[in-house]
């Protein structure tokens, strides 16, 4: 009968139909939740590693569950990508980190503490979709926020882009004072062109890399070559997933600029960074 030939949703095997079945649901469940605006913005703190001064703090997705539990933003981003639904669900990240932001410094300011910095991550989609520096715009405007104060975050995979859309795209935005950070920078293949080639402000060493500072020294030795590399081409550097205090002075010796990771704090739900922000410091 119809539908049911071997070409068909029907004819696959059981497994792959259960897990087409889950698709669809998160799939529709997403759906669901963008037109009830149920995602949340976690929140965590960029640090300088000199001094332990608050530079800004990175905003990350999650999708809390009614039943209490929340889903993790690698188990969904990906579908939404897939899907397209990341337009509408970067765009709701984009204005709400940016507005959080910008009440943050306002907090700042009064007090004459330096602005932060907000990182926003951008998949692949968005960086290729050509109203995306002005969708930015827009959101830096609505929100009251300099646009030197928003870091887009990319990693290299969602800047091979044949079009050079993604690539046009990040130009205009840093002509517009916006920064641009290389994400999971060294787990690409090509990180070395990338670097030469694009408008990058700032570059984030992936935690694999980190994890092995200081106590392996071949993993050392990379992370220190990458720095010395960043810093000759005037980037800064973010060092990912800094879980010990021997790491964060590791870092620092070999001349990181900033660090992010569970030494310092997890992400946390925007309450909580109200109150570092309150309290001035994360240490
Ligand atoms: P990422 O951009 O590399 O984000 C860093 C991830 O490392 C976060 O996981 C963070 O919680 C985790 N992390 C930070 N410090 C430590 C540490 O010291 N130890 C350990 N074990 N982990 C640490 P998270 O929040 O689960 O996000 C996973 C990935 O999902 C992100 O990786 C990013 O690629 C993607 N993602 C998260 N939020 C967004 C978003 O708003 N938009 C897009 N497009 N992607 C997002
Ligand atoms: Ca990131
Ligand atoms: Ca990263
Ligand atoms: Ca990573």
């Amino acid at each position: 009968a119809k539908g049911d030939g071997p070409n068909t949703w029907r004819g696959y095997d059981p497994r792959l139909r259960a897990v087409l079945a889950r698709t669809a649901a998160r799939r529709s469940g997403l759906d669901k939740a963008l037109s009830e605006s149920s995602f949340e913005l976690y929140y965590q703190p960029i640090v300088w590693l000199d001094d332990g001064d608050m530079g800004g703090f990175e905003a990350l997705v999650r999708w809390p569950q009614p039943d209490g539990t929340v889903i993790p933003p690698d188990d969904f981003i990906p579908l939404a990508e897939a899907t397209g639904q990341i337009l509408p669900l970067g765009r709701w990240i984009l204005r709400t980190a940016t507005d959080q932001a910008a009440r943050w410094n306002t907090i700042r300011l009064a007090r004459g503490l330096a602005p932060i910095k907000i990182s926003v991550n951008v998949s692949a989609h968005q960086l290729r979709d050509p109203g995306f520096p002005e969708e930015v715009g827009t959101a830096l405007a609505d929100a009251g926020l300099d646009p030197a104060l928003l870091m887009v975050e990319a990693t290299e995979s969602a800047l091979i882009d044949k079009a050079g859309i993604a690539l046009a795209n990040l130009r205009t935005l840093t002509h517009r004072g916006v920064g641009v950070s290389l994400d999971d920078f060294g787990t690409g293949y090509s990180s070395l062109s990338y670097l030469r080639d694009l408008p990058v402000s700032t570059l984030k060493i992936d935690k694999a890399f980190v994890d092995g500072v200081p106590d392996e020294p071949r993993q050392t030795a990379l992370v220190k070559g990458i720095i010395g590399i960043a810093k000759s081409l005037t980037l800064m550097v973010v060092a990912e997933g800094v879980e010990t205090a021997e790491q964060r002075r590791a870092l620092a010796r070999m001349g990181a600029d900033l660090g992010q990771g569970y030494l310092y704090a997890r992400p946390m739900p925007v309450a909580e960074a109200s109150a570092l922000i309150r309290a001035g410091r994360v240490t």
